[in-house]
């Protein structure tokens, strides 16, 4: 089992690819501490940890508001003494190109993408230096390297947050913490369903279109990203530092 008694904490791992990879970080033996806005969403990801013989809690916590986001370091540290892996997943998503975008839609993406990152690696990096040992996975997005039509606000975060992960790395690699960031393609997840849903009018033809911009000519699973998740957080990339790590189908070249 690649990640045998680590204790991991996931923020928004109630959904999509958060509760993808809380369930195979918990198979490959991590206890797993869930976090998401919505309550429901969290247990139930923790319930399907228990039934396949996991072990998880759920946290509740607001990733954009530092009281709630201290609040979780603390109970998680209380509980079980560290932090081995930090994966900052919660994202939200933001429609329009930029004239089209209004600054309070702005500043929401803004919040949750790029405070919602910070946050958390903010309140656990004292627990990891200390130790001198952890591994972070940021969610960025290939659309911070390729665009996509009217997603100016999402992809100047996921931009913002690749930057911001290999300045991390720069910064604790003294400490023996891994930083490193995961690039996919699109994923279908509630988070997409919901941006096909709510942008287009045809949205099965928004789903060929986006097949058609991988090379794979499919979209991935959450599972595709999990695994990458998983091989960031476990030994096996022990020597990735500052990587942005794509799984996206071959998004980037088409
Ligand atoms: P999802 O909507 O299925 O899951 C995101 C979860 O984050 C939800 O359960 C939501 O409640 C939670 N969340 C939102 N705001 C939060 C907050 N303030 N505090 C705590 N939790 C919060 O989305 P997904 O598709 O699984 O996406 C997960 C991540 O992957 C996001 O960062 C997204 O930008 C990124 N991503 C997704 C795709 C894709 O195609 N699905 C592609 C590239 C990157």
């Amino acid at each position: 089992m690649r990640l045998n008694n680590k204790i991991a904490v996931i923020t928004g791992s109630g959904s999509g690819i958060g509760q993808s990879s809380a369930l195979l970080f918990a198979q490959e033996g991590a206890t797993v501490v869930v976090n998401d806005l919505q309550a429901e969403k969290g247990q139930e990801t923790v319930e399907l940890i228990k039934q396949a013989g996991g072990s998880a809690v759920f946290v509740q916590a607001d990733v954009t508001d530092p009281a709630s986001v201290q609040a979780l370091v603390d109970q998680v540290i209380a509980q079980f003494g560290r932090i081995d892996i930090l994966f900052n997943n919660a994202g939200i998503s933001g429609v329009g190109a930029l004239h089209e975008v209004e600054p309070d839609a702005w500043d929401r993406v803004v919040n949750v993408n790029v405070r919602g990152v910070f946050l958390p690696c903010k309140y656990v990096l004292p627990h990891m230096m200390e130790r001198r040992a952890g591994a972070i996975i940021n969610m960025s997005s290939c659309i911070a390297e390729i665009g996509l039509a009217r997603r100016a606000s999402y992809a100047a975060t996921k931009g913002a947050v690749l930057a911001l992960t290999k300045q991390m790395q720069v910064d604790y690699a003294q400490y023996k913490i891994r930083v490193n960031a995961l690039l996919p393609g699109t994923i279908m997840t509630p988070f997409v369903e919901n941006y096909l849903r709510t942008s287009y009018d045809d949205p099965e033809e928004a789903i060929e279109g986006l097949k058609k911009r991988q090379l794979s000519g499919d979209l991935g699973r959450p599972e595709d990203v999990a695994r990458a998740a998983l091989f960031l957080a476990s030994d096996e990339s022990s020597f990735m530092m500052g990587s942005p790590l794509y799984i996206d189908g071959g998004a980037v070249f088409g």
